[in-house]
């Protein structure tokens, strides 16, 4: 798999391979010792630990090669791997977000599957020359982790080969939908089959590409809606910026004032300390009785940016900090230009979300 839409949280980080951090999700270290508990019923303490030693190099040499050839040949296209991350189901490769065209994307697909075939086909031969139920072991794993990534289910590769196929004559977006549908109905048929046969294995692995699909192609849709905007384009502007000290009366007026305003920024100096949203400012107005500081409905998860970037880049920065608001500059932070320092407006998430829904509406 090469996929962009895992949340990567329980995951240590084992080394660097090629400059890419690799990372091992806690719960193939879990599975890794179930295999050591199932094997060490019938063996002795050190047999089993070298067989479990032995399973654990095998299951992450195979998926750590077949991501390797993804982030590579990515490479090859100047395009980074933020990581690599080892999962039970396989692995992914977070491969940066960039304009690729439809051949690139087919080669890094297929770069995966070709690795594991290739490996599968290596450690076969030499089976047949020496006698070890090893390498037979690790040409099968390798089989199935090749042939498994070829299935047509988006965004396992070979979704991502079919997308990269269809891209040609129906544009990026519509082959995306085509190939999550196609995802989406294979994934099905996996979790009926899973439930038929009792296959736990199988059931999260189509549930996984289920969610997995839709995620992707929700991400597709909407780089493609806000793709050239820029993050002044869906600013509200800043007319006053808030200190620490002042009075909720004063910013409450303030955004009587400004209808437009939906939050306004609060500083010390040059530090951004968050923001305020219109209505619990105003809503604590109406309590009355009882005296709220404005620290107190301070929203101090924001996200800063700079008004001519790209909306889909903050966008980003907002997703993984979870930040509802983004302050505004009008040039990079390392600037030293006075002036520069100064807010010039705030976007919110709902700005963006009604921009999307701006652009879907005149899109279908
Ligand atoms: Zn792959």
């Amino acid at each position: 798999m090469s996929t962009l839409f895992i949340k990567m949280r329980w995951s240590l980080t084992i080394g660097r391979l090629a400059g890419i951090p690799i990372k091992v999700h806690v719960t193939l270290f879990v599975m890794i010792g179930l295999v050591g508990l199932f094997y060490g019923r019938n063996s002795d303490p050190v047999t089993t630990l070298l067989v479990t030693l032995l399973v654990a190099a095998l299951v992450f040499g195979s998926v750590l090669l077949h991501e390797l050839g993804h982030a590579l040949v990515a490479r090859r296209f100047k395009i980074g791997t933020r990581e690599i991350v080892l999962l039970p189901i396989g692995g992914a490769a977070l491969i940066e977000d960039a304009d690729t065209t439809p051949r690139q994307d087919l080669l890094i697909a297929f770069a995966g599957p070709a690795v594991s075939l290739m490996l599968a086909a290596a450690a076969w031969a030499l089976s047949a020359v020496s006698s070890g139920n090893t390498l037979v072991r690790f040409a099968q794993l390798n089989l199935i982790l090749g042939l498994g990534n070829l299935i047509p289910a988006f965004p396992l590769d070979g979704g991502r080969i079919l997308r990269a196929a269809l891209t040609g004559w129906m544009g990026r977006v519509r082959a995306t939908t085509m190939a999550a549908k196609l995802g989406r109905f294979i994934a099905v048929g996996l979790v009926v089959t899973a439930f038929w046969e009792g296959d736990l294995w199988l059931g999260i692995i189509g549930a996984f590409i289920y969610v997995a699909a839709t995620s992707e192609e929700r991400t597709v849709i909407i780089r493609n809606i806000i793709g050239e905007r820029l993050v002044k384009d869906v600013m509200m502007p800043v007319r006053r910026i808030f200190g620490l000290t002042d009075d909720l009366h004063t910013v409450a007026d303030a955004l009587r004032q400004d209808s437009g305003a939906r939050a306004v920024p609060v500083t010390f100096g040059e530090r951004i300390l968050g923001v305020l949203y219109r209505e619990p400012v105003l809503a604590a107005l109406e309590l009355g009785d009882r005296p709220i500081q404005l620290r107190d409905l301070l929203d101090r998860n924001v996200a800063v940016a700079v008004a001519d970037s790209p909306l889909t880049e903050l966008l980003t920065i907002m997703g993984r900090t979870r930040a509802r608001a983004a302050i505004v500059y009008p040039g990079a932070p390392d600037d030293a230009d006075d002036g520069t320092r100064v807010p010039k407006g705030v976007v919110l998430i709902d700005n963006v979300i009604e921009e999307i829904q701006r652009g879907k509406h005149a899109e279908f």
